[in-house]
């Protein structure tokens, strides 16, 4: 007989989670997954939209971001959309979709991926301790901030939570979806900063050409 320890072992499932807003998806978000995926040998990322954003006001309707989102990940065999959060009528915290995703599949390893100014953000998100009982946090830096700050976040998260944050090795991509709408709004171009797909969409239907839906973060 196989022992259980075995089993489990053989079973487990590495699995990534890249949560965003997504408005737009872009190439930044695109490569970090990617590095993750490779990095960590993740059998799969799911993209996961938020639904109504804790911290940011008003938004683009989620069918559209998931629209884009489906049309950027459309290539990659490893990566799948996720609507849940954004077919729920509440507002979806982290740690209640990670718990979601336990319940369904306990023998999952789940690696959270996020930027630098998540990771810095992260102790202001709703029950961090829960958070990292179901995950890893795998961070990548981003050049808007200075890179040994980004790494003492990593060891002084790491010295309260031991073990639960890995820095990403990936190429580090200046762009931002603030950026993206930013750009769409002053008629500028975001070829090879999206997906062609993603920006054909956003050109179609004329999205972010008024500035509205998108621009007003509002803390958390
Ligand atoms: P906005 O400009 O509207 O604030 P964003 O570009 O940060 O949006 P989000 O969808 O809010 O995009 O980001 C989802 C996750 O991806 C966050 O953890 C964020 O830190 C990370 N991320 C986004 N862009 C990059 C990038 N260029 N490099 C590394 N991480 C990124």
């Amino acid at each position: 007989m196989i022992p259980m320890k075995e089993v489990t072992f053989m079973e487990m499932k590495k699995i990534g989670i890249m949560g965003g807003t997504f408005n737009p998806i872009h190439n930044g978000h695109l490569v970090i997954a990617e590095s993750a995926r490779e990095q960590f040998g993740l059998q799969k990322v799911w993209f996961l939209p938020s639904g109504r954003p804790p911290h940011k006001r008003e938004t683009m309707p989620a069918s559209r971001r998931c629209e884009m989102v489906s049309l950027a990940i459309a290539d990659n065999p490893f990566f799948i959309l996720d609507r849940r959060e954004t077919e729920s009528p509440e507002i979806s915290y982290t740690y209640a979709t990670l718990e979601a995703y336990k319940k369904e599949d306990p023998s999952t390893d789940l690696y959270f991926i996020l930027g630098a100014d998540s990771l810095f953000d992260f102790e202001s998100w709703r029950k961090p301790e829960a958070i990292l009982q179901h995950c890893s946090i795998l961070a990548a830096f981003r050049r808007h901030g200075r890179q040994e700050e980004f790494f003492q976040q990593i060891d002084a998260l790491n010295q309260k939570y031991p073990g639960k944050f890995f820095p990403l090795d990936t190429p580090s991509l200046e762009v931002s979806s603030q950026d993206i709408r930013s750009r769409v709004r002053h008629g500028r171009s975001i070829r090879y900063l999206v997906p062609r797909e993603v920006g054909a969409y956003i050109q179609a239907h004329h999205l972010y050409e008024g500035g509205a839906l998108g621009d007003e973060p509002s803390g958390n």
